[in-house]
C-alpha cells in the first residue's frame, strides 16, 4: 500500500476492472428497420452490396465532352441531355457535347466534363474556354466512395446519427443488431417526494431518477423506471426481486452508506453476491457492485453528483460492454492550466466538476464553485470533470491537471 492510498478503499481502475471483466454481452439479436436502429450495436458487419456512386456521374453542372473534340476550340453543337435520372440514351456523334447536370450519368465515350461557367453559348453551339482540360475532370467515378463488397461498418459499432445515411445509401433497408440491455433502476429514501407533490417537513423532491432514465438510454438501454421505494427492508426486497425478473441490470441510489436506513447492501448480501463495496473515488465512495440471482446490481450513493458520477464513470463502460458495443471509447482526458485552486486531500481519486475552454489556443478549467456532492449545480454549469490523481493535494491556480470532457451521453 502506497503513502496515500485509503484503506479498505478500492482504487477505481481496479473497481472497473472487476466490474468488465465479468460481464459478458447481450447476444439476442433482432431485425430493424433502419429508420428504428439508432443507438442500436449492429450484430454483424455491414458490407456494401453495391458500388457508391453506383455509376460515373457529373460532379457539375456543364456539359459532357470527348476531349479530341475540343482541342481545335470549335464550338460544339449539343446533341442532348443527361440529367439526374435521366440518362442521355442516344447516339453520339463526333464533334458534338452533351447537356449535362450534377449527378447525372456520364454518358459512354466522355472524358471530362466542363463546367457551365467555362462554357459561352454561341449560334455555333458551345465554346469552352478551356483547352487543356484534364481526362476525368468532374467526373465522379463508380465506386469512387465505396466499393462493392467493401466493409462500411463493423459488427460491435452503434449506429449513429452519421452512420443511418451511411446504411441508406447501400440500399440496406433492414439491419441486424443486438437486443439493448435492459435496466431497471429506482431511487430509496422515505425523505423522497415525486415531482407535483408539496414537500413536507423534512422531505426532498427525488431528483436522481431524472438523470438515471436519460443517461441510460443515451448509453443505449431500455431503462424501466420503477418509482421511489422507501426505506423499509421487505418492500426493498420485494422491489429488488421485481426488478431482477425485469431486467439484466438492476441500478438503485440510496442506501448504499453505513447510515441506519441503508439497506441496500445487506439485502444485496441477503440475496445476491457483492462485487466490491466502497471505492477511493470522490464523490461516490459508498458505490457497490454485486449479482442478484438474475442480474447485476450497481448501487449508486443518493447524493444527486454522486449518483450520476458514478453511473457515467463505472456503470456507462459495463453497459457499454453488455450492449457489445465493442468500439466505445472513454470519454476523452487532456491537460489543462487551471484558473482558480481545487481543495482536495490525498486519499482518493476526485472527479472535480469544471468549466474548460480554449485561451490563446491552450486549454484552461476553472472550478465549478461548490464540490459538495450533494450540490448538484457543480455537475449543471460543468462541461468537464476535472480528475485529480489518488496521491494529489490541494492544486493552486496555474496548475496542470487532468480534464475528462464530457462525452455526448451527457448532454
Ligand atoms: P443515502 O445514500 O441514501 O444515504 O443518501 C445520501 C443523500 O442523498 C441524502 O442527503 C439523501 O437525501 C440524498 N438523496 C438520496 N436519494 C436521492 C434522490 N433520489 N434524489 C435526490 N437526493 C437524494
Ligand atoms: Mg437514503
Amino acid at each position: 500500500m502506497g503513502c496515500c492510498d485509503a484503506p479498505g478503499l478500492m482504487p477505481i481502475e481496479d473497481a472497473l476492472h472487476s466490474m468488465l471483466s465479468r460481464i459478458t454481452p447481450v447476444n439476442q439479436t433482432q431485425q430493424l428497420p433502419l429508420a428504428e436502429a439508432l443507438g442500436f450495436v449492429l450484430a454483424e458487419d455491414v458490407l456494401s452490396p453495391i458500388p457508391v456512386p453506383p455509376f460515373d456521374n457529373s460532379a457539375m453542372d456543364g456539359y459532357s465532352v470527348r476531349l479530341a473534340d475540343i482541342v481545335h476550340n470549335q464550338p460544339l453543337p449539343v446533341v442532348g441531355k443527361s440529367f439526374a435520372g435521366q440518362p442521355y440514351a442516344g447516339e453520339w456523334p463526333p464533334m458534338t457535347c452533351i447537356r449535362i447536370m450534377t449527378g447525372a450519368q456520364i454518358p459512354i465515350g466522355c472524358d471530362a466534363v466542363i463546367m457551365q461557367e467555362q462554357a459561352q453559348v454561341t449560334e455555333q453551339g458551345i465554346r469552352f474556354a478551356v483547352t487543356h482540360v484534364q481526362p476525368n475532370t468532374n467526373i465522379r467515378p463508380m465506386g469512387d466512395d465505396i466499393g462493392h463488397n467493401d466493409l462500411v461498418l463493423r459488427k460491435g459499432a452503434r449506429l449513429t446519427v452519421r452512420d443511418i445515411p451511411m446504411i441508406a445509401t447501400l440500399g440496406i433497408s433492414h439491419v441486424s443488431v443486438l437486443r439493448k440491455p435492459k435496466v431497471a433502476f429506482f431511487s430509496t429514501g422515505d425523505e423522497l417526494k415525486p415531482l407535483g407533490e408539496a414537500l413536507s417537513e423534512g422531505q426532498i423532491y427525488d431528483s436522481n431518477r431524472y438523470g438515471i432514465k436519460p443517461l441510460l438510454e443515451n448509453f443505449g438501454c431500455e431503462a424501466i423506471d420503477l418509482g421511489i421505494i422507501p426505506d423499509c427492508p421487505e418492500t426493498l426486497k420485494a422491489t429488488f426481486h421485481q426488478a431482477q425478473q425485469l431486467a439484466d441490470v438492476v441500478v438503485t441510489s440510496g442506501g448504499v452508506s453505513v447510515g441506519e436506513a441503508d439497506y441496500t447492501k445487506d439485502i444485496l448480501a441477503e440475496l445476491g453476491e457483492i462485487g466490491f463495496w466502497k471505492l477511493a473515488i470522490k464523490p461516490g465512495k459508498p458505490f457497490a457492485f454485486g449479482r442478484l440471482e438474475n442480474a447485476w446490481f450497481c448501487g449508486l450513493p443518493g447524493n444527486p453528483v454522486s449518483a450520476m458520477l458514478t453511473l457515467y464513470v463505472l456503470v456507462q463502460p459495463m453497459l457499454a460492454k453488455l450492449a457489445g458495443h465493442s468500439e466505445w471509447q472513454a470519454p476523452l482526458s487532456i491537460p489543462a492550466r487551471t484558473k482558480s485552486t481545487f481543495k482536495k486531500s490525498p486519499g482518493r481519486t476526485d472527479y472535480q466538476r469544471g468549466i474548460y475552454h480554449l485561451e490563446n489556443g491552450q486549454f484552461v478549467v476553472e472550478s465549478t464553485g461548490n464540490q459538495s456532492s450533494g450540490a448538484f449545480r457543480s455537475m449543471s454549469l460543468a462541461n468537464c470533470f476535472v480528475v485529480l490523481e489518488q496521491d494529489r493535494g490541494r492544486v493552486e491556480a496555474g496548475e496542470i491537471v487532468n480534464i475528462q470532457l464530457f462525452n455526448a451521453c451527457l448532454s
